[in-house]
């Protein structure tokens, strides 16, 4: 794993120059920056008091029905029931419970570059993983039977970019020809402010029947330290000739008691419609600041990509990753992350999660 790394090698230089690691200009891991909104820390609020007055106990393993529903109207236009919602810890927790499906041995396709994590967790789990390259678009998916399921981040981590509604009907049609199940990452959704692209991959013909999407609440609304999201899997979708619905129910079953109360409540609240005005602000907020440092790269004459549905660029250099992570530390004092850790030598990531006081600070160091 590339974290360690990079931990290792920025308390080092911290430690050799005598600086504290929160003065440097950290466009690195892509965690959010902002705090709470009140709408949610008031429905934390409120909820630890009612717990405080009665007891609440154990609740439904698959979530609160209140949360669940709220999320088939709310985000989901009731094209699924609240049967078909699965309240989860974040997309980690949900991509670690969907996996369970799938016995040692068995393929799972990624693309090239994305989330590391997918890789790990395939890895550990002795699942066979394929990598196809990004760059393809969908217009060359492999012509076998054998590739179990295929995880598509879209908009995707690093590259910022999201697919089109033409490369997901591809997808889906080519899913649907080989009964691959599609494991669909939305984690970076509320980024895309583009009519024309999909936020939903069930915005796509045909895709409730081979696809399972994943959201979160974490970059969205910044509950990375709270988390919460949820994945949904509809009654009609069969896989390898099974209902997928029946199985995911025991294994949510067998693996939580659900996700803690307060919690969801504020899923309640992130999902209201004050709690989505929230999101797109939050989200609207981190595009600017990623355009605002992607038009400062470019007037720099650098070759930047990316920043374009999500919160990430992808800065093309020359040569090694790692060495450029380094060069950037020690001559900027900036931090970012090497391209390699996504499976992309040639490039590093810079994360547009970043306040106005970062962005100031990072275009005056990245005058090149
Ligand atoms: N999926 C992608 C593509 C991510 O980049 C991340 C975090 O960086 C996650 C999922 C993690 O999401 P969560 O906090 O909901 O577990």
């Amino acid at each position: 794993m590339l974290f360690p790394w990079i931990e290792k090698t920025v308390q080092n230089y911290c430690k050799e120059q005598s600086i504290d690691k929160s003065k440097l200009i950290n466009l690195g891991i892509g965690d959010t920056c902002h705090p709470l909104p009140d709408i949610i820390s008031k429905a934390l609020i409120t909820s630890i008091k009612e717990m405080t007055r009665t007891n609440i106990g154990y609740n439904n393993e698959q979530g609160l029905s209140e949360l669940r529903c709220a999320i088939s109207t709310n985000i989901y236009n009731n094209i699924f029931s609240s049967e078909e919602i699965f309240i989860t810890e974040g997309i980690a927790n949900s991509l670690s419970m969907l996996i369970r499906n799938f016995p040692k041995g068995s393929t799972i396709a990624i693309l090239s570059p994305t989330y590391p994590v997918y890789k790990t967790l395939l890895t550990l789990l002795d699942i066979n993983v394929i990598e196809l390259d990004i760059q393809n678009n969908f217009s060359n998916l492999p012509e076998q039977e054998d590739i179990d399921a295929i995880i598509v981040c879209s908009p995707n981590n690093p590259t910022g970019i999201a697919f089109s509604k033409n490369e997901l009907q591809t997808l889906v049609c080519w899913a649907k020809k080989y009964d691959t199940l599609i494991l669909y990452d939305g984690a970076y959704e509320s980024f895309i402010f583009d009519d024309a692209i999909p936020k939903s991959i069930y915005e796509i013909n045909g895709a409730k029947q081979i696809a399972i999407e994943m959201r979160s609440f974490s970059k969205s609304l910044g509950f990375s330290g709270l988390r919460l999201g949820y994945f949904s899997v509809s009654k009609e979708l069969k896989h390898k000739n099974r209902f997928l619905l029946a199985i995911y129910k025991k294994i949510i079953a067998a693996t939580t008691n659900g996700v803690s109360y307060p919690i969801q409540q504020a899923g309640i609240a992130a999902v209201s419609n004050e709690g989505l005005k929230e999101i797109e602000k939050l989200s609207f907020n981190y595009m600017e600041m990623t355009n605002k440092l992607k038009l400062h790269l470019l007037s720099e004459n650098q070759n930047v990509l990316g920043g374009t549905h999500a919160p990430y660029l992808f800065l093309q250099i020359d040569g090694c990753s790692k060495k450029y992570f380094k060069k950037l530390l020690t001559n900027y004092q900036i931090i970012t992350i090497p391209g390699i850790g996504f499976g992309k030598d040639g490039f590093v990531r810079l994360s547009g999660f970043i306040q106005e006081n970062t962005f100031q600070r990072a275009s005056k160091a990245l005058s090149f």
